[in-house]
């Protein structure tokens, strides 16, 4: 006879167990709430937002995510938008004010905190202030929107890496502080993550150092959501067929051979797809 062990204590038990221990007041906790797909929340997250009583959330944050938290948490949108919105100061002042308040705080980025999201100037002004932080990474966009629209990011034999960029830099001055040259000529997979706006800017330069205007590309809007876009194009033809079809912001461009892949990956039903 096998012994049948005793009951875990139901779910919340086991989700204190898996998620680890509960938010703490006083902390801030930088969590990533990954791409969108509330199902790409990690187990910590979860168990953070279900604890927290204040939480300060990106605009692209998982709205869904916010459902976790217990009702009665404040919830404050801080996005930032071109020209408007929050200023990372304030922010930063925000959720060391409320950690000093007594707050369990949860401050949730889109993707990863560190990726791209200034989630390390957030951490620097916690240290600043002395106050407690933790670090909860995220599923990052720049992995996450690639597997969506069905490229992996390297692949045996066609990239063996790849470089995450921002693609925010103002088009219209002509410094930058990317190497241009390096990554046209780095041998694998390159994505930009706010690469919109800039992204017949960055086309030129990739172009203009030697990347071949035929390499396969792509844009994904709003991966892992219910309003996921995909446009697909050689290097050269990505700009104007973004254009076309009107692919605004947030999106994540994919450039390499590995795009190629696509056309056997995002087309083969998954399991998901044929139940
Ligand atoms: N820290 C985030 C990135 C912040 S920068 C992360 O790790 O994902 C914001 C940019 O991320 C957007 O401009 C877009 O390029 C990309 N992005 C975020 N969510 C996305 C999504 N669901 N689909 C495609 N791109 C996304």
């Amino acid at each position: 006879m096998v012994a049948v062990p005793p009951p875990l204590g139901g779910s919340a038990g086991v989700s204190h167990r898996l998620g680890g221990p509960p938010a703490l007041a006083g902390v801030v906790h930088l969590v990533g709430a990954g791409p969108g797909d509330p199902g790409l929340l990690t187990l910590r997250a979860a168990q953070l937002l279900a604890t927290s009583t204040f939480i300060a959330h990106d605009r692209l944050a998982t709205l869904e995510a916010l459902e976790l938290a217990p009702p009665e948490a404040v919830r404050v949108p801080v996005g930032k938008r071109r020209g408007g919105g929050w200023r990372q100061e304030e922010i930063e002042r925000l959720i060391i004010d409320a950690a000093l308040a007594g707050h369990a705080v949860v401050r949730l980025k889109g993707g990863d905190p560190f990726v791209l999201g200034r989630g390390g100037e957030e951490a620097l002004a916690c240290a600043a202030a002395g106050i407690p932080f933790e670090v909860v990474p995220g599923v990052t966009s720049a992995i996450a929107a690639p597997a969506a629209a069905g490229v992996p990011v390297t692949h045996r034999g066609v990239a063996s890496g790849f470089a995450v960029i921002t693609g925010h830099e103002d088009p219209t001055k002509p410094e930058t502080d990317l190497d241009w040259s390096a990554l046209a000529a780095f041998p694998g997979t390159l994505v930009i993550l706010m690469g919109v706006v800039s992204l017949a800017t960055t086309v030129d330069r990739l172009i203009a150092n030697g990347r071949s205007a035929a390499t396969p590309a792509a844009a994904v809007r709003w991966a892992t959501t219910p309003l996921e876009e995909v446009v697909e194009a050689p290097l050269g033809q990505l700009p104007q067929a973004v254009a076309r079809a009107g692919l605004k912001p947030p999106a994540t461009i994919i450039i390499g051979d590995v795009v190629a892949l696509r056309a056997q990956l995002a087309e083969t039903p998954s399991l998901i797809r044929a139940a």
